[in-house]
């Protein structure tokens, strides 16, 4: 199934053209109270409702795709983590590149560990991306998104697959420069997920999946997650064993070679083979 966040916070079934409304289904769920639980409710709460999809979208409401607001499919991920180093030609361009490099030289994924990006840099498909420092480059970076689905903490990478709720394409925004990278990825609207979330049944391997990325319809990235070289599960293994991973957390993978700034006024269109089209618009100055 392809689900997704539309128009005022309903949640919808893609099917086709349309949206499917299943937002009905979740009412009879109550809502948390204050403190919140650390992670997204309607993703933690989709076991208890995911019988019941396929009779109810015989009657539901639907809406057509392209007259529906889309918004960031998880819409209260607890976390979004990233992978920093994690494509072979990607550390080669970087250790080529000073504005990327500035003094390091990167080698493993394990240098550097993972980061994480705010939640609060959240942003979805159509989205505007902002610059924080206008005057500092500002890159695209095209990542499969991974979207958990229950709560996970040191599995092994045999196992892992069982904690996906899905898959999404991911736009890991980062400014260039010396600092940390929780502080130069976790601007508001640095973290692009969308255009919905591709349950995990419908991607038989996410390591053999075609990605690529166009700023104004010029090709600037173009791979495939075989050439992850921490691929998905190893990830999750890699993440779980320091942090317990939540329904909604997601985790972006990691970019292939290609990346380069961007400019006010760009339009970037990422795409991962069978999740979709992700188009946002950097704003114009
Ligand atoms: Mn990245």
């Amino acid at each position: 199934m392809k689900i997704c966040r539309f128009n005022d916070n309903r949640i919808g079934v893609v099917r086709g053209d349309r949206i499917h409304d299943i937002t009905p289904l979740f009412h009879p769920l109550g809502e948390p109270g204050w403190p919140y639980p650390p992670y997204d409710w309607i993703i933690g709460n989709f076991p208890r409702i995911e019988d019941q999809i396929e009779t109810y979208l015989r009657h539901a409401d639907t809406v057509r795709l392209s007259a529906a607001k889309l918004l960031a499919p998880v819409a209260n991920p607890g976390k979004i983590i990233g992978a920093p180093i994690n494509y072979r030609d990607h550390i080669d361009e970087a250790n080529a590149d000073q504005q990327i490099a500035h003094g390091k030289t990167f080698t493993t994924l394990e240098q550097f560990g993972l980061f994480i990006k705010a939640p609060t840099s959240l942003n979805g498909p159509e989205g505007i991306v902002e610059f924080p420092f206008p005057e500092r480059r500002t890159d695209h970076e095209v990542e499969l998104g991974v979207v958990i689905g229950r709560r996970a903490k040191k599995v092994s990478r045999e196992k892992a697959l069982d904690y996906v709720f899905g898959y999404c394409v991911a736009l890991d925004m980062t400014v260039r420069g010396p600092e940390f990278a929780g502080f130069r990825k976790s601007a508001d609207t640095f973290a692009v997920i969308g255009p919905w979330i591709t349950t995990v049944d419908e991607i038989e391997d996410p390591n053999t999946l075609d990605l690529e990325l166009t700023v104004n319809d010029a090709p600037r990235q173009k791979s495939n997650t075989q050439y992850l070289i921490y691929n998905v599960q190893h990830l999750i293994e890699y993440a779980s064993a320091m942090y317990t991973l939540h329904p909604g957390d997601v985790i972006m993978t990691g970019t292939p070679a290609g990346v380069g700034p961007v400019t006010p006024g760009d339009v970037v269109k990422a795409r991962v083979a069978g999740l979709g089209d992700l188009t946002v618009r950097m704003a114009r100055s």
